[in-house]
């Protein structure tokens, strides 16, 4: 019963410092968020310990009454959050979600249609040395040159030449929201099942700020740790036609034992995405990558190399492109970090620098939405970024401004 300090002092340290560097620094990572502590006590509860392989009345141990029971919670949340006929939300991870789904519909060989990497789609949607690539053949589609947008001809002209079983529309980074109509209506002309990965929005999903692809599509993953907010983990909503098969796809297919102890966490989230504070939290995220997009499309910014990539944003990112900054991405992120800010570099289309290195930077909202930032604050945060990616910069000054915004809104007081 030694508590964790006194147990493992050298975990402890790290787990202290990790909290004080979330704290004392702005977390604009687009895929990143803070967990409420309700979700992290679930998570971290003694649910911890069961083995219930199955599903809630189907399992194969004993002792899953209570377990049952908050799994089948979490279940019905996000089926009513979603307006979904079934959801499998044992997936350990997003990447697993995919795995799932796409072992569910598919065999190995088969063609699949993902948005290529570097502009934009994830790991998991068909690049060459994951799972998606090596199993099936893919056909990647892209964003076009001049809008930034995904080239919904090209996805039509390739979905009508490769006559893929599966179309994935979903990205890791694109500023954009995808026609989930237009990706249906290809996909039924083709005889492909379409799967939208939301991972990204699912948050703004929830909260009724972008379009749902529930409705359009028959098969919809996503994290539980994004714009959702809640912890680390993987959901599937399939059509009830597919329940069957998503299931077993997960278990037996990928998976063993559930972790019910972040189903729980899961759960507490879902009640939280419905609520009115969770939608007004959206709305800021929203709101602040907006003021974000705008302030680096100003002049001043212009004239240090800087833009944006589709020359704005509809969601919680925003691209930056630096092909004509004197910065590279990781330059950028180096500066960022400097002065407090953690970004992640990003290669963007047709990025004339390596993967390692990159010419683009994804900054995201959420986390500091979660925290508390008003439009006001998201303006400030704006400019501290914009004066950062300029030769001039004062990186002491602009420290200071970030501070400032750390200190006016706590984070985990108490923790
Ligand atoms: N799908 C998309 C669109 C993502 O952006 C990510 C994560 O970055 C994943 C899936 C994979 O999620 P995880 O990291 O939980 O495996």
């Amino acid at each position: 019963h030694q508590p964790l300090h006194e147990l493992d002092p050298d975990v402890a340290a790290v787990v202290d410092a990790e909290l004080h560097r979330q704290q004392s620094t702005l977390e604009m990572i687009a895929s990143e968020n803070f967990a409420p502590v309700a979700v992290m006590e679930a998570q971290g509860s003694v649910l911890t310990n069961k083995y219930a392989e199955g599903y809630p009345g189907r399992r194969y141990y004993g002792g899953c009454e209570h377990v049952d029971v908050v799994e089948q919670i979490a279940i019905d949340r996000i089926k009513a959050l979603f307006g979904a006929e079934h959801a499998n939300v044992q997936p350990h991870s997003g990447a697993q979600a995919n795995a799932a789904a796409m072992f569910a519909l598919l065999k190995p060989g088969d063609t699949i249609m993902g948005l290529n990497l570097a502009h934009g789609g994830h790991l998991t949607h068909g690049m060459k040395i994951n799972f998606s690539g090596k199993l099936y053949n893919v056909v990647a589609y892209h964003v076009d040159d001049a809008t930034g947008q995904v080239d919904m001809a090209e996805v039509e002209r390739l979905a009508k030449e490769s006559k893929p079983k599966l179309i994935v529309a979903g990205w890791s980074a694109y500023p954009r929201q995808l026609d989930f109509a237009a990706f249906r209506r290809i996909a039924d002309e083709v005889g492909a099942y379409l799967m939208v990965d939301m991972a990204h929005f699912a948050g703004l999903v929830a909260a009724g700020l972008h379009p749902n692809p529930v409705p359009h599509a028959h098969v919809v993953t996503t994290t539980t740790h994004k714009t959702l907010g809640g912890p680390r983990g993987g959901v599937i909503l399939s059509t009830a036609e597919l329940a069957k098969k998503i299931n077993s796809a997960v278990f037996p297919g990928q998976q063993g034992g559930p972790l019910e102890h972040v189903i729980a966490a899961k759960a507490v989230s879902f009640k939280v995405a419905a609520s009115e504070d969770f939608k007004e939290r959206q709305q800021r995220t929203l709101d602040g990558a907006r003021i974000l997009a705008g302030r680096l499309l100003a002049d001043d910014v212009a004239e240090a190399g800087v833009s944006v990539l589709s020359g704005g944003t509809e969601v919680h990112l925003v691209l930056v492109d630096l092909r004509n900054s004197e910065l590279d991405g990781r330059q950028a992120e180096d500066r960022l970090h400097e002065v407090g800010i953690t970004v992640n570099r990003n290669a963007i289309p047709n990025d004339p620098r390596p993967p390692m290195v990159t010419s683009g930077l994804r900054i995201g909202t959420p986390a500091l939405a979660t925290r508390g930032f008003t439009t006001e604050d998201f303006r400030e945060v704006a400019d501290i970024i914009a004066e950062a990616l300029k030769p001039t910069y004062d990186a002491t000054a602009l420290r200071a401004r970030v501070t400032a915004l750390t200190e006016k809104h706590p984070l985990y007081p108490g923790l």
